[in-house]
């Protein structure tokens, strides 16, 4: 009985226990629009080298019995291509796999930092903390994941030019962060959940021992890797639904991404 009366009394002063609105009424008032960063899963997807590619078998596909429609298909794929996260445990024996991280981790604030023009095309460009010295210094109060754009996802239906392959000594060149952007963020940012590239990995593409990947699992943020950018999208104010297939014990996943902006209004002047 105290208990109860406590709680009245709480709803009748604390105004902000008072839900007005639901979610879909905020989010389907035409006030907001939704974009897909995930690239499309096809035989042209592109996944890491010795990676089963995404298998696409057509199964059956009739007009059966009384003229009754029916199709379904089988595909088999690895975890890690096209657009994907890699979970904790993918770089850290004691982190999350995919089917662990909670959903407050997957639903969250979505920042995108344009380093494009940084970048320039520069398959060998890697990204250090002083290119974000007056870039990244957010409000990051709420959880967030953190998307830096490259200006790599024109590339991605040109697999050789997107992950940037030398065929004379079999390396991959494609931009990336550096080890010193991973340990900052993972030490200065405790909002940020994960960070996201639109290019194949979160490590440039010649690195050989994965500082960014082992520091975020160590720090138990996940990676989006193979964003799909090639749209304008606001860099800042949208939501991130972050929806990985739910591989139980997988170190990462195909990738559903979505971002939920409000919309632009155009300037007047
Ligand atoms: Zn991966």
């Amino acid at each position: 009985m105290v208990v109860l009366s406590f709680v009245f009394l709480l709803c009748i002063f604390d105004s902000s226990l008072t839900i007005s609105q639901s979610l879909n009424d905020v989010i389907f008032n035409n006030g907001y629009e939704f974009f897909d960063l995930s690239h499309p899963f096809d035989k042209d997807t592109v996944y890491w080298p010795e990676t089963q590619v995404f298998n696409f078998t057509k199964k059956i596909e009739n007009n059966g019995i009384n003229g009754t429609w029916y199709a379904a298909n089988d595909f088999a794929a690895g975890e890690h291509g096209g657009t994907h996260i890699d979970a904790p445990y993918h770089f850290h024996k004691e982190g999350l796999h995919v089917g662990e991280i909670p959903l407050e981790k997957l639903i969250v604030t979505l920042i995108i930092v344009d380093v494009s023009s940084i970048a320039n095309n520069d398959p060998n460009f890697v990204l250090h903390k002083h290119h974000l010295d007056n870039v990244l210094y957010f409000d990051l109060n709420k959880p967030s994941v953190v998307i830096f754009k490259f200006g790599w996802s024109k590339y991605f239906n040109d697999r050789k030019k997107y992950l940037g392959l030398n065929e004379y000594d079999n390396t991959l060149n494609f931009p990336g962060l550096s080890e010193g952007v991973a340990e900052w963020i993972t030490t200065t940012y405790k909002t940020v959940v994960g960070i996201g590239v639109d290019v194949a990995s979160v490590d440039t593409g010649s690195s050989k021992t994965f500082p960014v990947h082992k520091a975020t699992s160590k720090a138990g943020l996940y990676n989006l890797e193979n964003v799909n950018l090639n749209q304008q999208i606001p860099d800042t104010g949208c939501t991130a639904l972050v929806m990985p297939m739910k591989i139980a014990l997988g170190t990462g996943a195909p990738l559903r991404l979505v971002a939920i902006c409000p919309k632009q209004t155009p300037n007047k002047f």
